[in-house]
């Protein structure tokens, strides 16, 4: 069973839990909410957490992010028993990620091996560029992609010359930016583009790859909508499954764990 906490109202997390849960009951995963107020205290929010860890009908825990100011999202992060993290965002995981140990992999990236995984994209040798380097999202999958032998450049906010860098890549995954932000200029001919992106714009959700002017540069293109993000949330039923699996084969809470 999944179970998901969230703090406040925001309106676009209560959509995406939403969405979590849907998915679920569309393969057959039970799933729980808590849905905790606004004015939460670190401690309240702790004691659901711990809660669900000592829950031996819950396999996976996930804290819906972001979390309004005054908590410490890492703090409350690390109460998730690293093998019920199934957002793959406990300090634990992070660093069994680094080390390329098995461990509960964060679901974006998981999602961006699967695009790849699913379109025979070998990425051994290639040069990767990930824009982005979000402990959540850029980091994890530059990470992941250096462990495949790609050679890996990441940019952020201070990238000097950000096109320079991204018209080098075979493989340009945008996790970060604005709307628009990739364009013609940045991509090398032939080159795949994953945008990971997403933002919600007036007209629908939208990417940070400006899908019109580098469609018929780019090899392949992942856009938004589509793309990406539906394989996040496939991979966070995958981790539910195999941190399930897990406590059930080894009756250890430990899938993963190396
Ligand atoms: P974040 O924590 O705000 O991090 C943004 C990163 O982008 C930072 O590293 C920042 O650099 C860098 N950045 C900002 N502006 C830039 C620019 N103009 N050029 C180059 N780098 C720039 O965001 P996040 O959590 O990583 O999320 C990134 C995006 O992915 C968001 O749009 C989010 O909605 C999306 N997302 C999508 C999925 C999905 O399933 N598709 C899942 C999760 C997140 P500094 O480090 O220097 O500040």
């Amino acid at each position: 069973m999944l179970a998901t906490v969230a703090v406040g109202d925001d309106p676009a997390s209560h959509a995406d839990v939403a969405n979590k849960h849907r998915a679920c009951a569309e393969v057959g995963i039970d799933s729980a909410h808590r849905a905790l107020g606004e004015g939460a205290s670190q401690e309240e929010v702790a004691e659901c957490v711990s809660s669900l860890n000592d829950d031996q009908s819950i396999s996976g825990v996930l804290i819906q992010l972001p979390l309004p100011g005054h908590l410490d999202r890492q703090k409350l992060m690390d109460l998730v028993d690293p093998d019920k993290d199934v957002d793959g965002l406990t300090t634990v995981n992070m660093g069994r990620l680094c080390r390329g140990s098995a461990g509960l992999v964060p679901c974006a990236p998981k999602a961006v091996l699967a695009l790849l995984d699913h379109h025979k994209i070998e990425v051994e040798g290639k040069r990767a560029v990930v824009v982005g380097r979000s402990e959540l999202v850029g980091r994890p999958i530059a990470t992941l992609l250096s462990q495949r032998d790609a050679t890996v450049t990441l940019c952020h906010s201070r990238t000097r010359e950000l096109s320079r860098e991204t018209r080098s890549a075979d493989l340009l995954i945008v996790a970060a930016g604005k709307p628009g932000l990739i364009g013609r200029k940045h991509v090398r001919e032939g080159g795949i583009v994953i945008d990971v992106g997403t933002h919600r714009a007036d007209s629908g959700l939208v990417g940070f790859v400006d899908l019109e002017r580098i469609r018929w540069r780019a090899g392949a293109v992942a856009p938004v909508p589509g793309g990406v993000a539906p394989l996040t949330v496939a991979a966070l039923l995958d981790n539910t499954l195999l941190a399930a699996q897990a406590i059930e084969t080894t009756g250890a809470r430990s899938p993963v764990s190396s």
